[in-house]
Formats: C-alpha cells, sequence, structure tokens
C-alpha cells in the first residue's frame, strides 16, 4: 500500500516511520511512504504557503495554489486514490475505517497548519475529511500517522503475528480481553488460574467472557452493536442483573 503525504512539516515523519515496524514492513515491500513539502510547490522567493484570513481574524491559512499543485502534480501519475484532509471537523476515525483504507492501493493525506486550509481545497481537491477525535491540535502530522499506523497494521505480513489484529480491541466489536506475561506471580499478583491450564478450550472461553465484561464495564455503546451469539447476549443479562 502507497501513502502520499502532503505536510508543511516533512521532517516530522521519519523519526516515528523509521523507528517503528512500519519501517520493517516498508524493507519488504508492503508499504511506500512519499513525505511530500508543500512547500517546494511555490514559486516565489519567500516561498509562501499561508496568508491572512479574507474578513480579517487572527491566524493564517494554507493558500491554494501550493497545495493544489502539490497533490495534482504527484497524483497525476498516478490511479486514482482517495486525498483525505486531515481536520477536526472531519467523520471521527475509527477501527472501521481504517480496514475500510487498508483494502486500497493508495491513500493521500493532506496536513493543514494554522487556522486550516483555504475552503476551496476543501471543496474540490479534497475526497474525504477525517478527524481522529473532537480536540483540536497544531496540525494534521500526528493525525496522519495516526491513520498511517492504524491502517498499515491491518495489511497482512506487516504485525509479525498474522492473527495479531483479529482480536484487538474494536477490531470484533468488544475490547480485547486483558493480557499477561511472565513472571506467573509480580509482588503477590497471580496470573489467572485458567490462563496457566494449558487447556485451550477454557482459555479461549475465559477471553471471550472477559472481552466482554471489559466491553459491558468501559464501552456498554460499542457492546450494543457487537454481534453476540444467543448465550453471549444471556452472559451480559445475567451480569447486568447480578450487578
Ligand atoms: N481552525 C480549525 C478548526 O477550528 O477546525 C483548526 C485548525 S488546527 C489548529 C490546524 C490543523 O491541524 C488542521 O487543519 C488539521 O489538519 C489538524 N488537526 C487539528 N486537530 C485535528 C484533529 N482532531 N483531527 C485531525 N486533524 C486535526
Amino acid at each position: 500500500m502507497r501513502f502520499d503525504v502532503f505536510t508543511l512539516l516533512p521532517d516530522t515523519f521519519s523519526p516515528y516511520l523509521q523507528a517503528s515496524i512500519l519501517q520493517k514492513a516498508a524493507e519488504r515491500g508492503l508499504l511506500e511512504f512519499h513525505v511530500h513539502n508543500i512547500r517546494d510547490y511555490t514559486h516565489d522567493r519567500h516561498h509562501t504557503t499561508d496568508d491572512t484570513p479574507y474578513g480579517g481574524g487572527g491566524g493564517m491559512v494554507m493558500k491554494p495554489e501550493p497545495v493544489f499543485e502539490a497533490v495534482e502534480s504527484v497524483l497525476s501519475t498516478q490511479p486514482a486514490c482517495p486525498v483525505i484532509l486531515m481536520t477536526p471537523q472531519g467523520r471521527v476515525f475509527n477501527q472501521k475505517i481504517a480496514l475500510d483504507l487498508a483494502t486500497l492501493p493508495q491513500v493521500a493525506l493532506l496536513c493543514g497548519r494554522y487556522e486550516g486550509i483555504d475552503e476551496r481545497i476543501r471543496e474540490h481537491l479534497v475526497t474525504d475529511e477525517i478527524s481522529i477525535g473532537d480536540y483540536v491540535l497544531t496540525g494534521g502530522e500526528l493525525p496522519a500517522l495516526i491513520l498511517i499506523d492504524a491502517i498499515a497494521r491491518l495489511l497482512p505480513g506487516v504485525l509479525g503475528d498474522p492473527d495479531g489484529a483479529m482480536d484487538d480491541s474494536h477490531a470484533s466489536g468488544l475490547l480485547e480481553y486483558p493480557h499477561y506475561t511472565r513472571p506467573p506471580e509480580f509482588r503477590g499478583w497471580g496470573v489467572p488460574e485458567t490462563l496457566l491450564s494449558g487447556d485451550h478450550g477454557r482459555i479461549s472461553r475465559w477471553r471471550r467472557e472477559q472481552a466482554l465484561l471489559r466491553t459491558l464495564h468501559r464501552r456498554p455503546d460499542i457492546l450494543e452493536k457487537a454481534e453476540l451469539s444467543k448465550a453471549e447476549q444471556k452472559f451480559i443479562e445475567d451480569q447486568k442483573r447480578k450487578e
């Protein structure tokens, strides 16, 4: 899968991408990262990428010309792909969106700065808008990295464990069960006996129950939408009555 990122701060990407498992996946040819500096597509002496807002007010706005030129010149040699604007006004990112985007061969991510971008970019260049949550950051670089990370780890071969992403929180509509590792006792705190039993049937039932309980207690909103068997629905109802 190919990621094209358009940003005014291209140097912010490599420290994370090169230090993570994503770099290994890129070396194996599973991922390609192309980070483009929007400033390289300016033509004036000062390489201007922003200007004051029409109508007045504080802050600066990213100018349309370099953004259009950057995106159009890079993507003109590529098959059509979504151009996703990182914005706190977009649809809120979640695992389902990550799964959908992971089916595509390429996505382009546009990172805003300052007060954001000239509205004509959003109207005529951008095809999708994604927020990483209801708060405002100084730029779209961290949101773009979050998308890249969440999407890339879903691609076959990227994670060491091929089934690693399957049980993750939100992948199955539930939060994931708790994990334990060695030592079996730490500061007097043990590990649930079931996990040490070697009985895979029992372990998998325990994990499913724990996932159900965690989701019930922490995210009842997503439990309502999860696909549960009759027995699981009864388990939840019994649990609610007990509590
Ligand atoms: N004035 C804009 C508004 O109120 O919608 C916010 C601009 S913000 C300071 C600058 C840039 O950071 C945005 O253009 C966007 O690219 C990015 N950004 C900030 N918060 C974000 C979020 N929650 N999700 C995605 N991108 C975000």
